[in-house]
């Protein structure tokens, strides 16, 4: 008899032999509109068993990586500092481990915990930057840690010239002027991943999709929706466009399943982390 466990689809390797660690960060502690991208993790394993293991895109198979499900952290409501610093904590065991740390949000300030361990590992980290919204703001009504405030945060470790954002079409003026002069920014679509792909190849880069990124008709299950988005395939050809950069981790965000009684957006999102794991996950 096996003992009952769920992990995502096909990742049910042990820690000591995985490429790749998945791990959940059921947060939303500072959305800005609609909450609910706590329950993202959770929708994404137990969904995860509706889709193929195998892509027929790339013609390879979850069960042929090694790939690891440490479930999701413990965090704290109602704080932002020690949620961070849980997170740090855990990608920097995965990343000392030699392992690559995919994580599933909760909302996007998740990205900072990750981004803090990995910055102190790699000092020339970039950032790719995939959202309908800038995430740039100084402070969100005087709250500095705040997922309108996600890529602002993670600027403030890495500087100048390493964010690379794609598919913004919302944010304030001062955010957007910001972003002008100290980061590059696609607005509207996500068609420049292959030159800046060129441009950064050598670099380590961490991934950051929030999945709200996608047009609300192809994922409406997020708590800010923003209209105007790109689809499903221009996100995978963007994704593809990077399997020549050294991506060293990765995650994706915002997913409020309950949003989406429908499940299209929780079934997507599978499909996503699983066609990542393809592209990004070493054998
Ligand atoms: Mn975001
Ligand atoms: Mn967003």
């Amino acid at each position: 008899m096996d003992r009952n466990f769920e992990c995502f689809l096909g990742c049910d390797a042990e820690y000591k032999d995985a490429s790749i660690v998945l791990f959940g960060a059921p947060y939303d502690s500072t959305t800005s509109y609609r909450p609910g991208a706590r329950f993202g993790p959770h929708a994404i394993r137990s969904e995860s068993f509706g889709i193929e293991t195998y892509s027929i895109y790339q013609d390879k198979d979850l069960t042929d990586l090694k790939i690891f499900d440490a479930g999701d952290i413990e965090l704290p409501f109602g704080d932002a500092a020690r949620p961070l610093e849980m997170i740090e904590e855990m990608t920097k065991t995965i990343i000392d481990d030699g392992k690559m740390p995919f994580m599933f949000g909760g909302e996007h300030l998740v990205t900072l915990g990750a981004v803090r361990a990995f910055a102190k590992k790699y000092p020339d980290l970039c950032v790719i930057h995939l959202d309908a919204h800038s995430d740039m703001r100084d402070d969100y009504l005087g709250v500095k840690l705040s997922h309108a405030c996600v890529l602002r945060r993670c600027w403030d470790i890495l500087g100048d010239g390493r964010i690379f954002q794609f598919g913004i079409r919302s944010g304030d003026r001062s955010e957007i002027e910001f972003s002008d002069k100290h980061i590059y920014s696609e607005h509207f679509k996500i068609e420049s991943v292959p030159i800046i792909a060129k441009q950064i190849k050598k670099s380590p880069v961490y991934l950051t999709v929030d999945l709200d990124v996608l047009d609300p008709s192809v994922f409406p299950g997020t708590g800010t929706p923003e209209a105007g988005g790109i689809t499903y395939p221009q996100l995978m050809s963007g994704l593809k466009a990077m399997t020549g950069m050294n991506i060293v981790g990765m995650d994706i965000v915002e997913l409020a399943p309950m949003l989406d009684p429908t499940g299209i957006s929780t079934a997507t999102a599978c499909k996503i982390v699983r066609e990542m794991c393809l592209l990004f996950g070493k054998k």
